[in-house]
């Protein structure tokens, strides 16, 4: 058992969260403690994003940080894990050579091993005297060992199915959600983008090792999960097909990007578990799990069977987000993804007519190399013709080991990109706005996350949001008080409140995604709703979202 101080920053998109969670957890296991403060730590660690040029202009000047301290003696261990590691692993410890340890997506199970290694090649001599390739060797780099099967066959399913879940830990919702891994990895090769090449070809996880995870989270009181995957509704599980030892079904690998041409999956055999029949299994068999959500969608061969399932199950969260990118079929093309501007509008159309409520958000990339003014208009008109609540919108980057650095001048000026990028942020305002309007005079169903952060300085250990023994109430003057454990328990009972707590403003989401706030009713601790379920009314509505009050008989968390 180790017992020594990690501190962890994670830069860039959920799965890499879902990533670090699943580190922390288990370096927790083996004994480490985990702080906030990068000054206090024995170990910092680093987990990076290649896909936008600023995370990683982030995460590098950060390394730098951490590489000078060291250069002044400090005796701090310094790790990359994640894509950067994948993808520059060497470079970056030629020009740092500081870094102690390499990480890729697909190795972290290794973690554990390496910082051992680490430790104990600091006390040989020898170690003082390595070449560059026994650096980065024992740094954790190796050939692009996510190479499919080799990624199917190792061990990185241990690190998903081995969670070692703490509600404490995720301030998030109050421990109530949490993320789960369906599918790693991509086979689309997109042109733009660094994923295929650093996560490696798309691997599926067996159904039966998911559906247990959501058991196991849900047991442990987590509301809502969002599956993950970079195209996580090609999902598909073929049985029979890859068995370990024993029989027990192991990750395999995904099928290549033509394999769902048509539009519904056909199984007439059973032999497979779609991503429609996954969403079915986990909203039927765990039903203490009140939302399941699920990103990235890709527009292409978006089943009916999917979109069926989540019409007609209460639990699934009828929220897509589907990033369309472009709406020029050329740019689409020189994009590489896929499906035209039509397919993409033909999906909407169904989404729309099938899931009643339906919230759809999405991504663009805007001065892609060649884009006109003429690509650029049609991107207009996609966002003026869909009721996205909102899209991502990035000014393109050439990547570096991207088909796109290597194929396409960067030949749109950064001006331009910036002007349509305001273009574009202007339009997508108006029809937010236009979106959340609907919903005024609605009840919605909450998921409660934090107090807002207009209230946070009226809540001491607001970001915590702790609702346990020993955490601290208000007084009428909104003073802190550290409730003792007996009136901590009155507050957030039924009883009369011993604190007289004012009213403090919440926010959460709803099923489709929308930021919503609401104010806590006097009298009663506002933590003691975080992560709860809340019915309120909505009043007003803006272009981010939603203002409302809460209806009678609101729940409390247990
Ligand atoms: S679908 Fe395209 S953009 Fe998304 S991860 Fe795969 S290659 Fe990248």
């Amino acid at each position: 058992m180790s017992n020594r101080t990690v501190y962890l920053e994670t830069f860039g998109c959920q799965m890499n969260e879902l990533d670090s969670e699943l580190v922390q957890g288990q370096l927790e296991a083996l004994g480490y403690r985990f702080t906030e403060d990068d000054a206090r730590a024995d170990i910092v660690l680093y987990n990076t994003c290649s896909v936008r040029e600023q995370a990683e202009n982030k995460a590098m000047s950060r390394v730098g940080v951490i590489s000078q301290r060291k250069r002044e003696g400090s005796a701090v261990i310094l790790g990359v894990l994640g894509c950067m590691a994948e993808r520059d692993g060497r470079d970056m410890i030629r020009r740092h050579p500081q870094i102690d340890l390499m990480c890729g997506p697909s190795e972290l199970d290794r973690l554990p091993m390496l910082l051992d290694n680490v430790s104990r090649a600091r006390l040989s001599e020898h170690a003082q005297r390595l070449s560059l390739d026994e650096r980065v060797a024992l740094a954790g780099k190796r050939s692009r060992r996510s190479k499919a099967l080799a990624a199917a066959e190792d061990s990185l399913e241990i690190l998903d199915l081995s969670r070692a879940f703490n509600p404490d830990l995720d301030a998030k919702s109050g421990g109530r959600s949490a993320y789960v891994r369906i599918t790693r990895g991509c086979n689309k090769f997109c042109t733009y983008c660094v994923v295929p090449n650093t996560r490696g070809a798309e691997v599926h996880r067996p159904p039966d090792e998911i559906v247990e995870e959501c058991r196991q989270l849900a047991e442990r009181g987590v509301i809502e999960v969002t599956l993950l995957g970079q195209t996580v509704n090609h999902y598909r599980y073929t049985h029979g097909t890859a068995l370990a030892e024993g029989g027990r079904e192991v990750a395999q690998v995904g099928p290549s990007l033509n394999a769902f041409r048509t539009g519904r999956f056909e199984n007439p055999n059973g032999r497979a578990t779609t991503f429609a029949d996954l969403l079915q299994r986990i909203h039927d068999e765990v039903p203490g799990i009140q939302r399941l959500r699920f990103v990235t969608s890709y527009p292409r061969d978006f089943g009916d069977d999917i979109l069926e399932v989540i019409a007609g199950s209460p639990r699934i969260c009828p929220y897509l987000h589907v990033p369309a990118q472009s709406g020029s079929n050329r740019m689409l093309k020189l994009m590489n993804r896929g499906y035209t501007i039509e397919e993409y509008y033909e999906f909407i159309d169904r989404a729309v007519r099938l899931v009643p409520d339906v919230s759809i958000a999405g991504d663009i990339i805007v001065g892609f190399p060649g884009e006109s003014d003429n690509d650029f208009a049609a991107t207009v008109e996609l966002l003026r013709s869909v009721p996205f609540k909102n899209n991502f919108i990035f000014k393109y980057s050439p990547r570096p080991d991207t088909a796109a650095i290597t194929r396409f001048e960067d030949d749109v000026p950064d001006e331009v990109k910036r002007e349509r990028n305001n273009i574009l942020l202007a339009v997508q305002a108006e029809v937010s706005e236009a979106v959340h309007a609907r919903w005024v005079g609605r009840k919605v169903d909450v998921l409660v996350e934090q107090v807002s952060k207009r209230d946070q300085h009226r809540v001491p250990n607001a970001a915590a949001a702790s609702p346990h023994p020993g955490s601290v109430a208000l007084t009428t003057e909104g003073r802190a008080l550290r409730a003792p454990e007996s009136a901590t328990k009155e507050l957030s009972g039924d009883a009369s409140p011993s604190f007289a707590m004012p009213s403090i403003q919440l926010s959460g989401r709803t099923a489709g995604d929308l930021i919503t706030f609401f104010d806590s009713p006097a009298g009663i601790d506002p933590t003691s709703l975080i992560g709860t379920i809340q019915k309120v009314r909505i009043h007003e509505s803006g272009v981010l979202s939603l203002n409302g009050s809460l209806t009678r008989g609101h729940e409390r968390r247990s």
